[in-house]
């Protein structure tokens, strides 16, 4: 009694297996509720068990991690508990089958928003007029997902979706499901193993155009969610993506365009939200020019992303494609400096304007003397080396703070530009770091320094950098997002010599600029949240026919997720230009999934274990900027695709 929820679940249980999330902890009980991570510091008594919406009942917890639908477990107990009714009071009864029903109109995706009130009511009667404590608890576990995973049912509802790809019947497969952008993986894959390279990336370009982009650089949420993981290891999708690719590079595609319809759509920003927007709607006929304020298109991808990791001319070479579908480009051209949107929309007959801005203010560090020179915001730095201007790193001892992809390019890129020593500080645990465990892995392989639970108090010097203090960190607490929290552990500080401290604790969106009032009313039509652009449910902002995609609107995230974001916006654009409605869960103009026919044995890939790439070795490659990852060769691109388990045959054969 007394200990929190999170104690007995990480220290005395052992966390949640094969480094998934933890998402709830049912307790008490098939009866019993369910507490989501945001409440891991609850401490286990029976008042705050049921001020949480759960119960003590017999003591007992069942924990779940990120890949449970929390509408099916929802069912699942209810399953239990209607069987177990012994029928002699009608709330009981009744209300448990129909609960279950309601349950089941939306793991099917019929649900209706209705459905929610009438989960609530159903749950109350049978609370109030069930005869024994079965009955009056029976709607626990659902109530309890309603209150704390509201968001869930809404998903099942709204976009005929499971998040967490359980739902059968809302699943084509868990890695379709779970890729931001809907890419048909078992097709191209089923396709790459009979070698019909471009047939397969055609289904790649119908929901993304950055097939050789994300073959490089996509962190592959289709892999951590693959079924073979569960046997051996995930199918390495996206290596089968990159030798798909790049078998391609040299054939120049030219996207299909329909009929010019006569409008014109501005697309602010060259990253991949926009540009897959602009691709998209240039080709349903859109006349489309993208603005960009760099002298180069791509947006983090150009700028951010270092060459070793993605090299320009994979890059230009994609971007070339959105290009050949009509799209101009205007470089050097600066929402709020050179233009603004009342001139878009207002002078230059623009029908509606999509701001796809990304997220490049670097936060800044908040110690002491965290403004002499020597310290720098990551991504001005990574920008800088992206466009030319590489500053002076030879011999320099440098500290990177932060544990993200944009920290560890830092100190990557910094060492490529000749840095003696590079030290990455994170306040927190190695498994805790955002960043891709292989960078983290490649970043020391080549050298640099990482140092955990230590995090910056003061930067150290006469009018530049000379040192860094630092303090040991112990952890403390659970936090919103069911980690450990940092505390400062008194008398532990410590000083670094170093001569440049980078600052890569996250990036948010700059909306300097970003006036949204019509003309003549000035300010920014309190459109903007504090940190990101505020949107509705089209995406749209408060001003009518502006619309915002990407890291803008959702922070800093991750490429496939920005164009997910590009092609959605994309059809919610067409629709209002159009004046038509999309229906939730619509799947706008993209083709239904296929299940192509399995033309081999699984059986014959069963023994079959996951293809490496080829890697430059860590000497050769940490003081260069020459692509470190090489593609896969014919073989065993082939091979890795045809270890695939193809789930979505399972869904054909359900139908
Ligand atoms: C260092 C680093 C490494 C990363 N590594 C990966 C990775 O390995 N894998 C991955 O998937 N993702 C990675 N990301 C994240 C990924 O690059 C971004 O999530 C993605 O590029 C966001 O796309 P976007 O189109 O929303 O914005 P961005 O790509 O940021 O593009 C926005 C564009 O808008 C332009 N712009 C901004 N303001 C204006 C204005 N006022 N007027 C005109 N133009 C403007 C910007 O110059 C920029 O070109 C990384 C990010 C960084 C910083």
């Amino acid at each position: 009694m007394g200990i929190s929820l999170g104690d007995i679940i990480y220290d005395i249980g052992g966390g949640i297996p094969r480094g998934r999330k933890f998402k709830a902890v049912q307790t008490g009980g098939p009866l019993g509720g369910c507490i989501p991570v945001t409440m891991l510091n609850t401490p286990i008594d029976y008042d705050s068990l049921t001020a949480a919406g759960a119960t003590m009942g017999s003591g007992g917890m069942i924990v779940v991690d990120e890949d449970t639908c929390m509408v099916e477990l929802a069912k699942f107990f209810l399953t239990f508990a209607t069987d177990e009714s012994c029928g002699q009071c009608t709330p009981c009864r009744v209300g448990g089958k129909q609960l279950l029903n309601v349950l089941t109109r939306i793991t099917e995706g019929k649900g209706t928003e209705e459905d929610l009130a009438l989960i609530e009511d159903l749950s109350n009667v049978m609370a109030e007029g069930s005869l024994c404590a079965l009955g009056k608890l029976t709607p626990s576990p659902v109530r309890s997902t309603l209150m704390h995973f509201r968001d869930e049912y809404l998903a099942h509802i709204r976009e005929k979706r499971c998040p967490a790809g359980r739902c059968q019947a809302l699943t084509h497969s868990r890695c379709v499901n779970a890729c931001p952008a809907g890419v048909d993986v078992p097709s191209y894959l089923a396709l790459v193993g009979e070698g019909k390279y471009a047939e397969a990336l055609s289904i790649h370009r119908e929901r993304n155009p950055f097939a050789a982009i994300c073959g490089r650089v996509c962190p592959a949420f289709c892999e951590q969610k693959c079924r073979r993981g569960e046997l051996d290891a995930p199918v390495a999708v996206r290596q089968v993506k990159r030798f798909m690719a790049d078998q391609e590079f040299k054939n120049p595609w030219t996207p299909t365009r329909l009929p010019s319809k006569g409008k014109k759509v501005a697309v602010v920003g060259s990253g991949p939200a926009g540009l897959t927007a602009a691709l998209r709607l240039a080709q349903w006929g859109y006349d489309v020019t993208v603005h960009e304020a760099l002298p180069v298109a791509g947006g983090m991808m150009a700028v951010g992303i270092p060459d070793y990791r993605l090299p320009k001319d994979v890059l230009q070479a994609e971007i070339d494609h959105i290009k050949r579908a009509g799209v101009e480009i205007k470089l050097n051209s600066r929402l709020g400096r050179d233009f603004t949107v009342d001139d878009l929309m207002d002078r230059q007959g623009y029908a509606a304007v999509i701001l796809a801005l990304g997220a490049h203010k670097d936060r800044r560090l908040g110690t002491p003397g965290d403004d002499k020179e020597g310290v720098l915001p990551a991504t001005t730095f990574l920008r800088e080396v992206a466009l030319g201007n590489r500053p002076a790193m030879q011999g320099k001892k440098v500290a990177v703070i932060g544990g993200g992809d944009t920290a560890i390019d830092a100190a990557r890129t910094a060492r490529r530009l000749g840095a003696a020593e590079v030290h990455i500080v994170y306040r927190r645990l190695r498994e805790d770091m955002p960043a891709l465990k292989e960078e983290v892995d490649a970043a020391e392989a080549e050298g640099i320094q990482i140092h955990l639970l230590a995090a910056p108090t003061e930067v150290l010097g006469n009018g530049k950098v000379e040192a860094l203090r630092c303090q040991r960190m112990v952890l403390g607490e659970f936090d919103e997002g069911g980690r450990r929290k940092p505390v400062p552990a008194a008398g532990t500080e410590f000083d670094m010599d170093v001569d440049v401290v980078i600052a890569a604790i996250g990036q948010v969106p700059d909306l300097d600029g970003v006036a949204l009032s019509p003309a003549g009313s000035g300010g920014a039509g309190g459109a903007t949240t504090s940190r990101t652009l505020a949107v509705d449910g089209s995406m749209m902002t408060s001003r009518p026919g502006v619309f915002g995609a990407g890291d803008v609107v959702t922070g800093a995230a991750t490429v496939v997720e920005a164009v997910g974001q590009g092609n959605r916006v994309a059809v919610l654009v067409d629709a209002y230009l159009e004046g038509k409605r999309v229906a939730p869960g619509d799947n706008g103009r993209w083709p239904d999934y296929r299940v192509l026919d399995l033309t081999y044995s699984l059986e014959e890939y069963a023994g079959v274990a996951r293809a490496k790439p080829v890697e430059l070795a860590a000497e050769a490659r940490s003081g260069s900027f020459v692509e470190i990852e090489q593609v896969l060769s014919e073989t065993d691109a082939r091979t890795e695709a045809r270890r695939c388990l193809r789930c979505d045959l399972e869904r054909r054969n359900a139908e």
